[in-house]
């Protein structure tokens, strides 16, 4: 008599496709989120982070419906073949969800070149992906001891240099970018994540101002209050 197999004790996860996505919304025609490409840019609903200075406030609550179904993303870049190059997925973060990987591997399939914005806060799905990735900007928010205080979430430092760890493994082109939060980064800081960076072989490094259409009342507050006591603090220095 043969026993009867073990039951699993949890079952798989049901694999996901890009018709599950939530997503935010569409910017139809980029020329700066992927330097050098003419893009559509996806911008898919929540982010597990709340960065200080996020100006997607709107879109980081990760419980959000969509607003854009992922057919009519497929019929606009339908329209816009020989227009654009490229499509960038963006977010919030874009790797939170399951079916980003089906979405990229049916946008190769028309013939766009994939981009993709992260923050790296979902290293092992960020390398399940990458192989359909031609491109990565990747965020890099601060050196290792301040990273809770940008995104309020602790031990965020860990899975977004997994994640740069991950890219640079792949060999896909990466940029990474900073964006100075001055209540709580210095220049010393700015320093500090360039060499960091750079040593674990990044080449393609960008500070970014911070921008506040977008972002929340509180931080619009706090730096309101900072630039006014700090007057002759400087602002980012190039890339
Ligand atoms: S990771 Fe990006 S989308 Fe998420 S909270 Fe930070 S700035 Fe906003």
């Amino acid at each position: 008599m043969t026993s009867a197999p073990p039951r699993p004790t949890s079952l798989p996860a049901p694999l996901q496709s890009a018709g599950d996505l939530a997503i935010a919304g569409v910017e139809p025609f980029s020329a700066c989120d992927w330097p050098g490409h003419l893009a559509a840019v996806v911008f898919l609903q929540g982010c597990p982070w709340k960065c200080t200075y996020c100006h997607n406030v709107s879109i980081i609550d990760p419980r959000a419906p969509g607003q854009v179904a992922w057919s009519a993303v497929r019929e606009l870049l339908s329209a816009r073949r020989g227009l654009l190059d490229a499509v960038v997925f963006s977010g919030g973060e874009p790797t939170r969800q399951g079916g980003l990987a089906d979405a990229m591997r049916q946008v190769r399939g028309m013939g766009f070149a994939v981009g993709l914005h992260t923050g790296g806060a979902y290293p092992r799905r960020l390398a399940e992906v990458l192989p359909l990735v031609d491109w990565v900007g990747l965020d890099i928010k601060a050196p290792v001891g301040k990273y809770s205080a940008v995104t309020g979430v602790a031990n965020s430092a860990d899975p977004a240099f997994a994640s740069l760890r991950h890219v640079l493994d792949a060999g896909v082109p990466v940029q990474v970018r900073t964006t100075l939060d001055p209540t709580i980064l210095n220049a010393d800081d700015v320093a500090e994540i360039r060499r960091t960076v750079t040593a674990l072989g990044v080449t393609d490094v960008v500070v970014q101002e911070v921008r506040t259409d977008g972002a929340s009342e509180a931080f619009v507050t706090s730096l309101a209050r900072y630039r006014r006591t700090h007057p002759a603090a400087p602002a980012a220095p190039a890339g």
